[in-house]
Order: C-alpha cells, then sequence, then structure tokens
C-alpha cells in the first residue's frame, strides 16, 4: 500500500470492530437466517488504511459471504466510519481453517490470531455456526458448481431452466426433475447448484443429496444395524429436497430399488421435489423396473447434450476466469475444437495447459497450445471410421461402445446398433460382411436387414429422422 493512500479517520481497532458489528448488523436485518449461517465462519482480522482484513473458514464460506452479504456490508460500514466521505473499502481475504469449530451461537472469548490486544476482542456478532450435519453436507457441495458458472447453450438449457426454477422453492411443478446427459456434461454440476441455491434463499430447507451409491450404502448399513427407522427419517419425514445423482447405479440393486420407490412415493405424496440425474434417459434405464422407470418419467425429463463449439468456446473462456488464467480467444477456441464430447475433459485439459505454463514460465500461446494438445489428443483422422460412428452414436443413445456391440436384444440397443450399421453403410459404403465382423461378429445378413429398416423407418418416422440428423450433427462437428 502506498502511503498516500487515503486512510479512514482514526480507524482503531476499537472502532472497526465496532462498525463491523453494527455494519453486520445492519445487513443481517435483511436476511437473518441466512447471514447467521454464513457469518458463523467470518473473522474481522483488522483494519488497515482503507484495506479491510477478514478471515474465513473456508473459501466456500468466503465466496458466499462475497457473492451475498459483502456490498452491503461494507457500504454499512463505510456510514459508520464516517460516512461518504470515506473512501471505498478494499477487503482482503485469508482462509483459516482453525475459526472456530461449529459449536452454538456464543460470542468468541479468544481474540482473533492476529490480534494482540485481547480486552479489544471485538463483540462482533459471531453468528450462529452450522450444525456439524450441516457442515459435513456443505463439504459434499463444490462451491464452484453454482447457477452462474454454469454456462448455458442450447445443448443444456432447458436442463438449467427446469434446475433453476426447481429451485424457486413452493409445490414443484414438475416432480420429479430428471436430467439425463452423457458423462462430464454437467448434471452434478445442475444438481449442486439447486442445493446452493436452496440453502441460499431458504437455509432452513433439508436438503440431502446423495449419489445413488451411497443412497444403497447407506440402505445396506442400515439394515445390517437395524437402523431401518433412522435411514427412513433421513430421506423421508426429515427430507425436503431430495437430490438422487447417477441413478443409473440403482440398475439391477432390486432391494434398493424397492426402498427407493417407497421414499420416492412418501416425497412425491408430500409434494416435496425429488430430482435425479442419469446418465440414460428413463426408458434406457436398464435392469430397473418399470414401476420406477414410469416415475422418473412422470415429471420432466431435462436432457443435456454434448455442447456445440460455440459453447465450449464459452465454458473454457469462464473456466479460465473462475481459475484466474489468462487465455486469448484463439486458444480458447483452439481447445473447444480440440475437445469435443466431454466437459470435464476439457476443463482437465485447461488446467493441465495452465499448470504446465507456469512450471515452465511459458505464456499460454496457440504454439503451446497445439503442441500440447498434440500430444494429449489424437488427431482427428481424415476419414472418418466405423468406430466415430459408433461413438457418435452410443453418445446420442447414452450407450456404451461394449453395449452398442454386446448381443443384448433389448429394443433400445438394437435400435442403437440398427442405426449405427446404417449410418456406418452410408457414410463409409463398407460392405456388409466388414459391417458385421465391426459390431460384434454379426452375420452379413443382420446388417442388411438393419440397413433395410431404418431406410424404410426413417421416410415414416420423423423421430427416426430425428435421430438421424442429431446423430449426422454430431458427426459433423467432431470433423469440425
Ligand atoms: P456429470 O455429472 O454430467 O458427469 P459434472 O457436472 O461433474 O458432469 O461436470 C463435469 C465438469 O464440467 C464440472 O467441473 C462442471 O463444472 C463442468 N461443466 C459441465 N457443463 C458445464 C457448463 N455448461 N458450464 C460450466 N461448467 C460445466
Ligand atoms: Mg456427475
Amino acid at each position: 500500500m502506498t502511503t498516500d493512500t487515503p486512510k479512514f479517520p482514526a480507524a482503531s481497532w476499537q472502532q472497526a470492530s465496532e462498525a463491523f458489528r453494527l455494519a453486520a448488523e445492519s445487513t443481517r436485518l435483511r436476511s437473518p437466517a441466512s447471514f447467521d449461517q454464513w457469518f458463523s465462519g467470518i473473522q474481522l482480522d483488522g483494519i488497515e488504511g482503507r484495506t479491510l482484513s477478514l478471515a474465513a473458514r473456508d473459501e466456500f464460506v468466503r465466496d458466499w459471504v462475497k457473492d451475498h452479504f459483502l456490498p452491503d456490508l461494507l457500504d454499512a460500514m463505510r456510514a459508520h466510519l464516517g460516512g461518504d466521505a470515506t473512501p471505498a473499502l478494499e477487503v482482503r481475504w485469508r482462509i483459516s481453517g482453525d475459526l472456530p469449530a461449529p459449536v452454538s451461537d456464543q460470542r468468541r472469548s479468544t481474540p482473533p490470531p492476529s490480534r494482540t490486544r485481547p480486552s479489544e476482542a471485538p463483540s462482533v456478532p459471531r453468528p450462529r455456526i452450522v450444525s456439524p450435519a450441516r457442515a459435513q453436507f456443505l463439504e459434499q457441495l463444490n462451491p464452484k458448481h453454482t447457477f452462474s458458472n454454469f454456462v448455458v447453450g442450447p445443448s443444456n438449457e432447458l436442463a438449467y431452466a427446469a434446475a433453476l426454477a426447481s429451485a424457486g422453492g413452493g409445490r414443484p411443478r414438475y416432480n420429479p426433475l430428471f436430467i439425463a446427459g452423457g458423462t462430464g456434461l454437467g448434471k452434478t454440476h445442475l444438481m449442486h447448484a439447486i442445493a446452493h441455491q436452496v440453502l441460499a434463499d431458504r437455509p432452513d430447507t433439508r436438503v440431502v443429496y446423495v449419489s445413488a451409491e451411497q443412497f444403497t450404502n447407506a440402505f445396506i448399513e442400515a439394515l445390517q444395524h437395524h437402523k431401518m427407522d433412522e435411514f427412513r427419517a433421513r430421506y423421508r419425514a426429515q427430507c425436503d429436497l431430495l437430490l438422487v445423482d447417477d441413478i443409473q447405479f440403482l440398475a439391477g440393486r432390486e432391494q434398493t430399488q424397492e426402498e427407493f420407490f417407497h421414499t420416492f412415493n412418501a416425497l412425491h405424496d408430500a409434494d416435496r421435489l425429488i430430482v435425479v440425474t442419469s446418465d440414460k434417459y428413463p426408458q434406457q434405464l436398464q435392469r430397473m423396473p418399470e414401476r420406477l422407470v414410469s416415475r422418473f418419467g412422470s415429471g420432466l425429463v431435462a436432457d443435456i447434450q454434448v455442447p456445440q463449439l460455440e459453447t465450449r468456446v464459452a465454458i473454457v473462456r469462464k473456466k479460465a476466469a473462475l481459475e484466474g488464467i489468462g487465455l486469448s480467444d484463439e486458444v480458447a477456441v483452439l481447445l473447444a475444437q480440440g475437445i469435443a464430447s466431454n466437459v470435464r475433459e476439457l476443463e482437465g485439459a485447461l488446467i493441465r495447459l495452465a499448470a504446465k505454463a507456469s512450471l515452465t514460465q511459458r505464456p499460454i500461446d496457440l504454439e503451446f497450445v497445439r503442441a500440447e494438445m498434440a500430444l494429449v489428443t489424437p488427431r482427428h483422422p481424415d476419414v472418418m471410421s466405423v468406430q466415430d460412428i459408433q461413438s457418435a452414436v452410443c453418445s446420442h443413445f447414452r450407450l456404451s461402445n461394449s453395449e452398442l456391440l454386446s448381443k443384448d436384444r433389448h429394443k433400445s440397443v438394437a435400435f442403437a446398433r440398427q442405426v449405427a450399421m446404417y449410418v456406418c453403410r452410408q457414410r463409409l459404403k463398407c460392405s456388409f460382411p466388414e459391417l458385421g465382423r465391426a459390431f460384434g461378429n454379426r452375420d452379413h445378413t443382420t446388417v442388411m436387414s438393419a440397413v433395410r429398416r431404418v431406410e424404410t423407418l426413417r421416410h415414416i418416422d420423423p423421430q427416426v429422422n430425428a435421430h438421424l440428423e442429431a446423430i449426422e450433427q454430431k458427426l459433423a462437428s467432431s470433423e469440425e
């Protein structure tokens, strides 16, 4: 700080802490419950010149307070310290894991660590501290997975809008909300965003967020230890909003499915919202009982598709800004072109590049990124292969490659397979025996009839045509 920085008139620790206390109280009046919850993790360290030093228990608390309360708090504090004539305050944050453990709303009796005069310990209200259970819950949520950090584009706008609406409270309009989409496309992000939003707006809401795997494990443990009453209380009576991630994990787990079915009904009957994510549409979920599948489809099914190039570029830019990585537009486009099908991979590539650039002290320029990308991503083959088409079809129908090539005769899998054979035949002009080999050693007559069937269907069934067009679009964007 330079010597000519304007200073507050006589901002002693005593005055600063009193101003902080008053400012905190006036800010608190606007949203007492939420304020108390979040301010439990904040402490005033001191004030020097016009820089206010605050400590936060963790980044999550810091970001929350920054986003939700800080402007009001700073305005109020400035008013207490001398009104409009006083310069704007700046804030320096510090993370301090040793801020008080959640206990009660009693005020701190010990001075903050950086203070040397215990007698002047501030009487700032130590807002009520989150309960251990709540703290543990918050730990599960990624603080960066908020609505404002989610980039919306044509591939995910329905899921985004539905998630946002479902965080709004009141009687759920669609129940359940079922978010379907391939891996790494933002399902978990949206779910966390719902939880963050609900807890910010209505902190008393009892939100339960679990992966289907955690639900299964908790269920098994409750059974083993005769704690089913507790288990049911947690997921039914004591739950206002249930968020279940990756429901496809319940495939084939009949007892857990049964329990989940009753959980679902209890919440649904009580008008409590249930949000489920899955890597497949309800009808494509395998080894899932029909009654669950039909319930999953009974609210709103919102899907997330692979984002188009523009959205991917916007995602790269957003992530770079969030991580404080400087990136030119050309580099953002190059990255987004290089990694098309999975946002998680795109994000991973960006972080790796930034780390390597910083270690080797190089700028993240086009040359560097081109060289790095050549190392990690396979070159686009000049000619499209059967595998490329199979992958595009799998991603469209949310199947794994092995499912596509398996002997599975399930209607949806068989249809996807026929479509893939058809597209290969159309695009690559492969012979039928060649295609038979490429599709798990099937007979060439099987391929022939598949191709014929899809050819017929595409002229009479608009849905089939829509599938084919979407796949063509996918293939075209991977050729970019
Ligand atoms: P999924 O649960 O669908 O497998 P995630 O929600 O874990 O995917 O997303 C993977 C990563 O990609 C996360 O870091 C997430 O923040 C990011 N991501 C995905 N979609 C978007 C988006 N539209 N905007 C910003 N980040 C996104
Ligand atoms: Mg996920």
